[in-house]
């Protein structure tokens, strides 16, 4: 719907650079990152006839085609590569615990692994650890639709569970560009943020209970379903955040607001990031209470997009672009208040041009704009992806001063991100993967944003690639007492060792 004249709709496309993407193939992540292997046993035909008992040996649970393998031995950014030998697939609670205290006992390292969206390397293995995939505990348990919550096995698609929950009024309290592939059992273990963080807070909030196996197998069950309860201290949040290092999750029971009955999308174009920041107060005193994502791209962010997902600005170029989706209950009432917001903040000079609907398929149309843009990175010689939180109003200091000083040392550098929760994705893409260029962009980054008390990783997780971060950005007491944990749950090391903790 277009609902002013001069917000025009249109596909007012972009000159395209010539694209200079290739198909990538990662070396072995031990090759790249030149690290040894832990003392943890090789797989050998004794363990793989126990698996076979536990799961069947039709080929289908217990996977050791190579062909098959390597779909499971990359990550979704093509960045790293394992060399496990067996994908297991377990289908009960009961399966993985069996599995994990067989490792435990015979110290066979564990990769769990859920859809393989990760941002940060967690969920493939980075030698040839066993891998656990839990793509057929898909299963959901109970819906409570007045209690507005759901239990479910950990491995169920995020996307596949929001379509059940749509029928019944409800929703997943949570939205991300890999939707299609990721799973809730991924999700809390990253402690996912996404889209709509900025209405409906992080998994932290939304978790109510979870079951987990424990690295000797025990089956810890947390898996309370009620939003309060102080009765003890809040377990099930340690595994919230933990990427497979201290337990394996099996379920998960999640809080589920009711489904919005509209909502409207306005996709902008702005002069400068002043004028975002402007746009940005200005949408939370006008919209506040129907805001449900706030995102923020700059020029060669969408230009990276068109070059790798076809998809086109529709309201032709310019330097910053805001997203701003608000969701309610009365369509009316919506429309009208994104409508005075729109008309004021373009008579106030805030914005320049943009294009707003409420129509479902061209709300999905501009959300693909955003959501897609991670897509190219696949085709690329190296993305450095930077999950930054900082004070909003230093964004984009901080892309245009790592910008000056890498100089011609990168062939991008843009950023884009979740405006409304101070979350910006700094990429630098190169050619090939460079060590020292990458310690170096750490270095600039750690210096800008450990004294603004920001954070390094906002929603992406430590995984292999960002563990060195663990003692950088954490005070040593905190980094002790993780580790302590660590040991305490995981004594063998056996779940996802090289990932979280250096
Ligand atoms: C296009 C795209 C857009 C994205 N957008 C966002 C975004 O907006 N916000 C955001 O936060 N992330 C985003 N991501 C990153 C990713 O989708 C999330 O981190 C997601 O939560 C990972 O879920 P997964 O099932 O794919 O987990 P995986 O990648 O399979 O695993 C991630 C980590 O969790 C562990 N793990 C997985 N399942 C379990 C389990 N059942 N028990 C214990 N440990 C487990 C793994 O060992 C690994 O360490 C995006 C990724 C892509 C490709």
């Amino acid at each position: 719907m277009l609902l002013k004249q001069f917000l025009r709709i249109g596909l007012v496309g972009f000159s395209k650079k010539s694209c200079r993407s290739f198909t990538k193939q990662p070396d072995f992540t031990k090759n790249t990152y030149q690290i040894e292997r832990g003392f943890y046993n090789y797989l050998q035909e004794p363990h793989l006839n126990y698996f076979k008992k536990i799961l069947g040996d039709d080929g289908n649970r217990v996977i050791t085609d190579e062909s098959l393998l390597e779909h499971y031995n990359i990550d979704w950014f093509k960045n790293v590569k394992g060399s496990s030998k067996v994908v297991l697939k377990p289908k009960t609670t009961e399966e993985v615990s069996k599995i994990v205290s067989y490792c435990n006992a015979n110290k066979l390292a564990v990769c769990t692994q859920g859809g393989n969206t990760g941002y940060s390397a967690g969920a493939v293995p980075v030698f040839d650890e066993v891998i656990l995939s839990m793509e057929l505990m898909n299963q959901i348990l109970d819906i409570d639709v007045n209690s507005g919550n759901v239990v479910c096995q950990s491995g169920i698609v995020l996307e596949n569970l929001d379509n059940i929950l749509a029928e019944k009024g409800m929703m997943v309290p949570l939205d991300l560009g890999a939707k299609g592939s990721c799973q809730i059992g991924g999700n809390v273990a990253t402690n996912a943020g996404g889209l709509r963080l900025v209405r409906y807070g992080n998994m932290h909030g939304n978790v109510l209970g979870l079951e987990v196996v424990k690295a000797n197998g025990e089956v810890l069950d947390c898996l309370k379903v009620v939003r309060k309860d102080n009765s003890g201290l809040h377990i099930k949040n340690l595994f919230i955040g933990s990427e497979g290092t201290l337990g394996i999750i099996t379920k998960v029971a999640l809080r589920c607001p009711i489904r919005p009955k509209t909502q409207h999308v306005a996709f902008l174009g702005l002069q400068n990031y002043e004028k975002v920041l402007k746009t940005l107060r200005k949408c939370r005193q006008d919209l506040d209470e129907i805001i449900s994502a706030i995102e923020v791209m700059d020029s060669l962010s969408l230009e990276w997009g068109e070059q790798h997902t076809k998809l086109s600005s529709p309201i032709g170029r310019y330097p910053y672009y805001l997203l701003i989706e608000t969701s309610g209950s009365n369509e009316q009432h919506d429309e009208a208040k994104i409508q005075g917001f729109l008309e004021s903040a373009l008579n106030g000079h805030y914005i320049l041009n943009g294009v707003v609907t409420g129509e479902p398929s061209k709300v999905k149309s501009l959300w693909a704009i955003r959501e897609r843009l991670p897509e190219g990175f696949k085709n690329h010689g190296w993305v450095g992806m930077y999950d930054l939180s900082m004070p909003t109003d230093q964004f984009y200091n901080v892309v245009d001063e790592l910008r000056t000083y890498l100089k011609n040392s990168a062939d991008y550098v843009f950023g884009f991100g979740h405006l409304g929760d101070g979350n910006l994705h700094l990429h630098v893409i190169t050619k090939k993967y460079d060590k020292r260029l990458e310690t170096d962009v750490e270095k600039f980054l750690m210096d800008k944003i450990l004294p603004m008390k920001g954070s390094m990783s906002s929603e992406h997780g430590l995984g292999f690639i960002k563990r060195k971060y663990l003692p950088a950005v954490n005070s040593s007491e905190s980094y002790h007492f993780m580790t302590d944990l660590k040991k305490l749950l995981d004594p063998n090391r056996i779940l996802n060792p090289y990932k979280v903790f250096p």
